[in-house]
Formats: C-alpha cells, sequence, structure tokens
C-alpha cells in the first residue's frame, strides 16, 4: 500500500467514542427516560474555560441533551454563587452541575465545589463524591480514568487478574484508576517520579497506563512484547498535542496501544454524557 503500514492493534478512541454518541442519542430519544438538563457555571473569563463551555455545548446539542449556559462576571460575589449552586441542587428538572475551575481567586474554591449535591456533581468534584468514589457508594465516575477503563471494555480486554501499572498518582487520574482497576479485579502497581528502576516495574505490565505529562518519555525498551499501553499523557509540544509514550516505537511491540490524539481525549466529553444518562442508578 504505497509503504504506508495499516496496523490492527490500535485501540480507536474516535471510533468507540461515536458508538457510544449513537448509544446516547438513542437513550435521549426514548421517551422512557426523561434525561435532565446539564447546567454549566462560568466564573470570570479564562480563555480554556471558556472554549471548554462553548464545546460541552455544542456536544450536548449534537446528543439532543439539554444544556444551560450560566456566565458570571469575575467579580461575582461568592455568596451569589452558593445560592445558585444551592438552588440548582434542589431543581427537579436539572442532573449535572458543571462548575468549571479555576474559579477567580476571590472564591474559595474548595468550599463552592463542595456544595454541588454528589447526585448532580457530574465531574466528581466534591469531597462527598471522591468519598463515596473510593468507598464504592453511587457517585458519578471521573471522566477521564473512565475513559481509560472505557477503551479496554470497549477493545475486549479481559482485565480480570491481570497486572496494571499505573504511572501517575494525580488525584484526577492515576489515584482513580487504581480503584478503578481494582474494582475489575486487576492486580494494580503504582509508579511515580520517585520510583527505583521504573523500567523493571513498567516490563512486568500486562497493561500499561501512563499518565505523567512527559512527552515521548515511554519508548519500547519500558514495555513488554505484547503488552497493552494506554497513553493518558497530553503535553503541547511545538502546537502538537502530544502523549507520554513514543508511539512509533512502541507500536511494533505492544499487542494493543492507544493514540494521541484520538485515544483517552476522545471519550472524556462524551463519558460525561453517558454519566448524566445513567444518572446515579
Ligand atoms: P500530574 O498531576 O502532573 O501528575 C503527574 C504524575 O506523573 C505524578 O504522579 C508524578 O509523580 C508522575 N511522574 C512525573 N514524572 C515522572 C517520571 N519521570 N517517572 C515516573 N513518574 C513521573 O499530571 P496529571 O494531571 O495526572 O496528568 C498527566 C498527563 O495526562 C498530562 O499530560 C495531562 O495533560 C494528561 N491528561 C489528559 C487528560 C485527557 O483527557 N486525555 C485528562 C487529564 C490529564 P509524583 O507524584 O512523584 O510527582
Amino acid at each position: 500500500l504505497g509503504g504506508l503500514i495499516i496496523l490492527g492493534n490500535i485501540i480507536n478512541g474516535r471510533e468507540i467514542s461515536n458508538n457510544i454518541k449513537d448509544e446516547i442519542r438513542e437513550y435521549v430519544k426514548n421517551e422512557k427516560f426523561k434525561v435532565p438538563k446539564i447546567v454549566s457555571i462560568l466564573v470570570g473569563n479564562d480563555g480554556g474555560s471558556i472554549y471548554y463551555q462553548n464545546y460541552q455545548e455544542k456536544s450536548s446539542r449534537d446528543l439532543g441533551i439539554d444544556f444551560e449556559k450560566i456566565i458570571l462576571d469575575e467579580t461575582t460575589d461568592e455568596k451569589i454563587l452558593e445560592d445558585i449552586i444551592l438552588k440548582l441542587n434542589n431543581d427537579d428538572n436539572v442532573g449535572g452541575i458543571m462548575l468549571l475551575l479555576p474559579l477567580p481567586k476571590h472564591i474559595d474554591e474548595k468550599r463552592i465545589t463542595n456544595l454541588i449535591s454528589y447526585k448532580k456533581d457530574l465531574d466528581c468534584l466534591s469531597d462527598v463524591s471522591i468519598g463515596r468514589f473510593y468507598k464504592g457508594e453511587k457517585s458519578f465516575i471521573p471522566c477521564t480514568p473512565y475513559s481509560v477503563i472505557t477503551l479496554l471494555k470497549r477493545s475486549n480486554v479481559e482485565l480480570l487478574g491481570k497486572h496494571v501499572v499505573i504511572i501517575g498518582r494525580s488525584n484526577i487520574v492515576g489515584k482513580p484508576l487504581i480503584q478503578m482497576f481494582l474494582n475489575e479485579n486487576s492486580t494494580v502497581t503504582v509508579c511515580h517520579s520517585k520510583t527505583n528502576n521504573l523500567k523493571e516495574i513498567t516490563k512486568c505490565a500486562d497493561i500499561l497506563v501512563v499518565a505523567i505529562g512527559k512527552p515521548k518519555f515511554i519508548d519500547d525498551s519500558y514495555v513488554k512484547e505484547d503488552a497493552i499501553v494506554i497513553d493518558v499523557g497530553t503535553s503541547n509540544v511545538d502546537g502538537q498535542i502530544t502523549g507520554d509514550v513514543d508511539f512509533d516505537k512502541v507500536v511494533f511491540k505492544a499487542s494493543m496501544i492507544s493514540k494521541v490524539p484520538g485515544g483517552v481525549g476522545a471519550l472524556t466529553t462524551v463519558l460525561l454524557f453517558k454519566n448524566l444518562c445513567e444518572g446515579l442508578k
């Protein structure tokens, strides 16, 4: 094929995302289920947050889910934000509250995020949501780790009994992944920047998940033959989103591998809406 190599072992996040979108559209259309609306709150004018809120809106409209934007001035009083969140907590038409972070400096971010009811905390931000998640009680699931598990499951990867090595122990990726893989009866090892002999450990992994934020850090010398590799990293290198895995080297050693972009990141927003549809069943 004119030098073009087509590899069958690439986990296609975009295709999986499109399948989940189709399932959500079907679900939303079904009159048996009344999918509540999402309210997204932006305080101030952080460029990234404005972009993300517009993206949320576009995605929800595309899926047929009601979406309301609340945009508050940078100087908004904390009490006003508090009242809005408490009102939304008690509104039965609202299924999910998303608060864009960071908040302006004069607002106590921790106190405000903790006001969001765990029943509507789609991003799993509050201490109650996080506590419930780790105790295995009903809570929404943090979307980035949920995306990792979904990529694997939808690629028919058996997780039970597998040795999973996670590199990275952040609160938003590494730590929740430990819990989620344990729930799947995997055996989990976690590595971080102070880990000795990193390579020896990663080479024992049946499934290697990399979430460190160091572009192309993991090459084939870190990977066991036929391992499955999931790359969470998204660093900006000369304007290109680049993963933590040196894909061109690892793709020939791994039995399955996700790409950046088009892997984990392709699923995170759609899983937010899946969370909404599933509610806290
Ligand atoms: P983070 O909070 O900076 O955590 C990085 C973790 O990697 C830390 O636990 C750190 O260890 C560890 N680490 C750093 N250098 C290391 C090294 N040389 N060897 C071993 N471990 C090392 O990052 P994060 O928020 O988890 O994000 C990680 C990456 O995922 C970033 O590129 C981020 O942009 C990306 N991300 C992508 C998505 C998505 O939707 N695709 C979502 C979230 C994050 P210590 O704990 O010892 O410092």
